[in-house]
């Protein structure tokens, strides 16, 4: 008998009808004798739409009351799924974050987990009921309620499969598993058998939503054995696992687009040693991740600096810049919002040259422009007109993974 910790996102509790069809699923694994832990998002939606409610009362809604709001998606999904499975004669439970002592710290929005009490959840499972878990939530040290960030149920789920020493987590999503391109806008894109954490971390930070960045961190830390399947119908997903030898064949085993990128310029920043730390400390401090950096030539002992920063924390990381600007002296600050980063990523790359060179000729032959570049061992990401995203991403694709050019799933 196996444990495991089967997540469902919005699309898949998105209605009666899908929780109905979520209950099947659940009950049968239940019937097949596993102990079954369930995690559950918002119903497809709810989430954007409470963070709407939020906005229509203030500009810049109080973190900490928009925390109490959005977590309540959750608490609906969890409460709806376990009334479905009682109804069915599966005795079920439901929890909320500060139920199952889900510790986070304080910042509201993205607070990190310290640590997880999963008692009552093995109480529960050892008289033989199903637990619900509502996924994205968590409680700080004053008993107050924090949200993980977005697309976090991922989160909860592989958490709570550490923290319960799962025998897997599966991660039932509206694609039927983790594809070599988002499959809603490259057709030609593939699902993978296999892929490496690694792998999937980088495409997970480069914009590949279906799993969630630090889901996968997490489950790599852990070793947690994650498969990413569909909630739609039946399939073998994606396995998400330590990385072979084998996988190296491969160069370029996904590609991805990023469109919440923000491209922000500070001109005329004096040449000199410590200015870029002066710049770029404050940000840090203000949890602003700062992705891409450029220092261009400097001409009359002055430089521009530009950055990519998430769209959304833009206006926070501009006011910093203005600030020490006036500080140290610089002649401006200017932002292109939103700009498209499109990423290749591949365990082969450690071993090839040249993988660069035809992704920038690629684009060349599309006449798409590049902005910016950033290179790690498995990744090369450009940094695009927003407009030219897609057309980028499916190039792209087409070159490095479907027009035949010999590569193969990672299998
Ligand atoms: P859920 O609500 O179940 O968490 P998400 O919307 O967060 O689902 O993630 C699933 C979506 O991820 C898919 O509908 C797809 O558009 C997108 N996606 C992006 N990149 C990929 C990829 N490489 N493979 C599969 N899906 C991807
Ligand atoms: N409901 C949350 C969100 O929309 C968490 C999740 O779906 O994983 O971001
Ligand atoms: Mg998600």
């Amino acid at each position: 008998m196996g444990l495991v910790v089967q997540k469902y996102g919005g699309t898949s509790v998105g209605s009666v009808e899908r929780i109905k069809a979520v209950a099947e699923r659940v009950s049968a694994a239940k019937a097949r004798g596993d102990r079954i832990v369930v995690v559950v998002s918002a119903m497809a939606g709810e989430t954007n739409r409470l963070f709407k409610l939020a906005s229509e009362l203030a500009e810049a809604p109080n973190a900490r009351e928009t925390d109490v709001l959005v977590a309540t998606g959750e608490q609906v999904s969890a409460a709806l799924l376990a009334i479905r499975l009682n109804s069915m004669g599966f005795p079920c439970a439901s929890f909320l974050a500060h139920q199952l002592k889900i510790a986070t710290d304080s910042q509201h929005g993205r607070a990190k987990i310290k640590s997880i009490e999963a008692d009552r959840i093995k109480a529960v499972l050892k008289e033989d009921k199903i637990a619900v878990v509502a996924g994205y939530q968590g409680v700080d040290p004053l008993g107050d309620v924090t949200t993980l960030g977005r697309g976090a149920s991922d989160l909860t789920a592989v958490a709570l499969a550490a923290a319960l020493k799962a025998d897997i987590c599966e991660i039932y999503t509206d694609v039927d598993g983790v594809y070599t391109a988002d499959p809603n806008i490259v057709p030609t894109a593939r699902r993978l058998d296999r892929i490496s954490y690694d792998e999937m971390l980088e495409m997970a930070g480069l914009g590949a939503k279906v799993l969630q960045l630090r889901s996968v961190e997490l489950a790599r830390r852990f070793n947690v054995p994650l498969v990413v399947r569909s909630s739609f119908g039946e399939g073998k997903g994606t396995w998400v696992g330590q990385g072979d030898a084998s996988m190296e064949d491969v160069l370029v085993s996904g590609v991805t687009l990023d469109q919440n990128q923000a491209k922000v310029t500070i001109a005329g920043v004096e040449d000199r040693p410590g200015l870029a730390a002066k710049i770029f400390g404050p940000i840090a401090d203000a949890g602003i991740i700062v992705d891409m950096i450029i220092q261009n030539a400097s001409a009359d002992g002055r430089t521009d600096m530009t950055f990519t920063v998430p769209r959304d924390d833009v206006r926070r990381a501009i006011d910093i810049v203005k600030k020490i600007g006036a500080e140290i002296g610089i002649s401006g600050v200017r932002f292109e919002d939103p700009v498209a980063k499109v990423s290749i990523v591949g365990l082969g790359m450690r071993s090839h040259a040249g993988v660069a060179a035809k992704m920038f000729r690629v684009l060349a032959d599309e006449r798409i422009n590049i902005e910016m570049i950033a290179t790690s061992e498995i990744k090369v990401s450009v940094v695009v007109n927003s407009k030219y995203g897609e057309l980028a991403m499916r190039a792209l694709h087409d070159n490095f993974i479907g027009a035949g050019n010999g590569a193969e799933e990672s299998v």
